[in-house]
């Protein structure tokens, strides 16, 4: 067997993991009917409690909860989705970049919007967005990227751009495109960032609009893809690489861009695990190896499981179940590698209950396994099992904190 990094780190993350008492379980939470016998012994030997990603109530997304809980508090550096969905895509960002959220579209040669999006086109984007990336506008370069379907990204990075302007998206259709325009008239900074999206914007009809992509579509009685409509701006926010924050030689071993662009951006070993559809049906067995491998040159892992959270969307309780059982059987194959030097910890990025198919903001449960904790009564591992646990009520920030102290990798603070 390779031999692993002592001490080292595991925060395994069930993606939405908490829920509330189902009908179909008798009242019992998904993690509560599961059958898991190594969380259950974790839980024994380890300390328990509850874990509010960002704070009391407050419905997170995976993104806002990942931020939080690697120790950036994201009502400080969360400025909107654009940058985190341009990070999650594979686009280069940096602290201080603008970045938008875009849609491509139809429009007629008046302008005026006939499809927000193009048909829900799915093939082509790729080639589109080629011919759009790598734009420069006055000193600007606009970078630009495909995602999923008909969405894209765009990112502005230039001397003197400000975050305060209005989409260029309508949110309507059969209406004329409109110009983005600075939210205050004596704001020069995003003045020139609604300039260059106007140009940027202009510029994406004039290359599109004959692309061979749209005559394909056009020949095939499809709408083309002709322009882009950017909105929701976000200034990309300055984070401290994780690695230098807290003294760690990280890796990042998740399912969904979102999450594996945050990772990224802080500069933590992304490792893609083939096999790992971010579904129900994940290999977790691939994903449980990659993080024993991960282990040899690593000695922080933060793991990702989506599944959980798809479940809940879904509102199918079974396949909840299903998929944290999978999870169990991941950490006994981790744990079965060697659990020498390991701290282990155990929780959700928020709560996503099958009663109601969307994010909510209870706590979610949470444990600690390492060499020196102090066990607590908690004997299973589940929402309310463990109320009362020595760890009492925490927040997402306080996680690494107690890792690293468990590791013996923190510095003190003060004498
Ligand atoms: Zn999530
Ligand atoms: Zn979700």
């Amino acid at each position: 067997m390779a031999s692993l990094m002592n001490p080292r780190g595991l925060l395994l993350i069930g993606d939405g993991l908490g829920d509330r008492p189902c009908p179909e379980l008798e009242g019992q939470t998904p993690l509560e009917a599961a059958n898991t016998p190594t969380l259950d012994r974790l839980a024994r030997e380890g300390e328990c409690g509850m874990m509010d990603p960002i704070a009391p109530g407050i419905r997170g997304g995976s993104d806002t909860g990942h931020l939080s809980i690697l120790g950036y508090d994201p009502f400080q550096y969360y400025t909107g989705r654009g940058p985190f969905e341009a990070m999650g895509i594979g686009l280069d960002v940096r602290g201080g970049d603008l970045s938008f959220r875009c849609n491509f579209s139809t429009v007629d040669d008046s302008l005026v919007v006939r499809d927000r999006r193009a048909g829900r086109i799915t093939e082509g984007t790729a080639a589109l967005a080629a011919a759009l990336d790598g734009m420069q506008i006055e000193e600007v370069t606009c970078r630009f990227k495909e995602s999923v379907a008909h969405r894209a990204a765009l990112v502005l990075r230039g001397p003197g751009l400000g975050a305060s302007v209005t989409d260029v998206d309508p949110h309507a259709e059969g209406v004329p495109v409109p110009e983005a325009r600075a939210l205050d008239p004596n704001d020069a900074a995003s003045a020139k960032t609604a300039r260059i999206v106007n140009q940027f914007v202009r510029r994406s009809y004039e290359i599109l609009k004959d692309h061979p992509v749209n005559q394909a579509r056009r020949a095939a009685g499809l709408p083309p893809a002709n322009i882009v409509l950017p909105r929701g701006v976000g200034l990309t926010p300055h984070l401290a690489p994780f690695d230098r924050q807290h003294g760690l030689k990280s890796a990042c071993i998740v399912e969904v861009g979102l999450v594996k662009g945050i990772g990224r951006y802080l500069e933590m070993d992304v490792i893609d695990v083939p096999g790992a559809t971010a579904g129900l049906d994940t290999d977790t067995e691939a994903i449980g190896r990659a993080v024993i491998a991960a282990f040899a040159d690593h000695n922080f892992i933060l793991c990702n499981v989506k599944g959980p959270d798809v479940g809940g969307h879904d509102r199918n309780a079974a396949g909840k179940l299903a998929i944290i059982e999978k999870i169990d059987t991941m950490v006994a194959q981790i744990f079965a590698a060697g659990d020498e030097g390991l701290t282990f910890a155990f929780t959700g990025d928020h709560t996503t209950p099958v009663t109601v198919g969307d994010h909510t903001g209870e706590p979610c449960p949470i444990l600690f396994w390492s060499a020196g904790v102090r066990p607590d009564p908690c004997t299973s591992f589940g929402e309310r099992a463990v109320i009362g646990g020595g760890v009492g009520r925490i927040r997402g920030r306080d996680i690494l904190p107690i890792m690293t102290s468990y590791m013996g990798v923190q510095e003190k603070y003060g004498a």
